[in-house]
């Protein structure tokens, strides 16, 4: 008798795999209307976009229609491995004010980029202060009850610069250094050509949100589920062998698709994936 209810809470956890959206993927304009169309397609929470222009309002309508809350942190003209002080003084500062509006507003996790060491040569003097950096950042977050996930990106294949991570060893050792959790971007880590059940079991516990977005295995071209190459059907699978039960985020390029477009996918529908 015993086995069996604790069979029964294993199924239960399975079911937690949850669906979300990043608002990236709705573009620049959105109403509150919007957002209630996305709860009413059974999102469980929404990825705000903070150098949207509507950013602060997507705060209070998610905050409305009943929808969790997650954040992605600004990074354009950001760098977190930067060489310059000013710079880097800079992004924490407007890293932490985005910090703690999330946390405002109760929200539950900000994903953040690694910047990049301009040259690749200077990666080694670089490197530490990143993980410096990232580590306050973190620190700051879990003070704030933020939990802040540290993204894997896309390495540049010529390696004029470093991009951090561009590997998942990289990736592994930043994660460790500065007490992050991780988010796995699909798309990207198709592009560095991982595989994605294996990096699921090589992050194990540390991995916290899954950005979901199909391509064709060599640009970012953030497609819906099966029109590119890479997404082949048993992403939920994996996860829920893995007991993971964070959010899987739809991250659908806005400038292809309409709001109504990725509503009506069947991928999103079913949830199928
Ligand atoms: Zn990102």
């Amino acid at each position: 008798m015993m086995k069996i209810n604790r069979k029964m809470s294993r199924t239960k956890e399975i079911i937690q795999v949850e669906k979300w959206i990043s608002l990236w993927s709705i573009g620049q304009e959105y109403s509150l209307e919007d957002i209630k169309q996305i709860k009413e397609h059974d999102f469980n929470g929404v990825e705000i976009w903070a150098e949207h222009h509507l950013a602060e309002q997507a705060f209070k309508y998610a905050n409305e229609c009943d929808l969790q809350i997650g954040l992605h942190l600004p990074f354009h003209d950001l760098n977190l491995a930067t060489q310059y002080d000013e710079i880097a003084a800079y992004t924490l500062a407007l890293t932490k004010k985005w910090i703690k509006k999330l946390a405002y507003y109760n929200g539950s996790h900000a994903v953040i980029h690694g910047g990049q060491a301009m040259a690749s040569e200077d990666l080694d003097k670089v490197y530490p202060k990143m993980i410096e950096r990232l580590k306050e950042l973190s620190d700051f977050s879990l003070a704030n009850n933020v939990e802040l996930l540290f993204e894997n990106q896309i390495p540049d294949g010529l390696n004029y610069m470093h991009i951090l991570p561009s590997n998942i060893e990289e990736w592994l050792d930043v994660l460790n250094k500065t007490n992050t959790k991780a988010c796995l971007d699909v798309g990207h880590l198709a592009i560095q050509g991982d595989e994605f059940k294996d990096t699921v079991n090589r992050l194990g516990g540390l991995l916290k949100s899954i950005h979901l977005s199909d391509n064709d295995g060599k640009s970012d071209l953030h497609l819906l589920p099966n029109d590119g190459t890479v997404i082949q059907n048993n992403i939920i699978n994996v996860l829920s062998k893995q007991n993971y039960q964070g959010p899987v985020v739809f991250e659908i390029n806005p400038y292809k698709y309409s709001l109504k477009d990725i509503l009506e996918h069947p991928s999103v529908k079913e949830f199928n994936i």
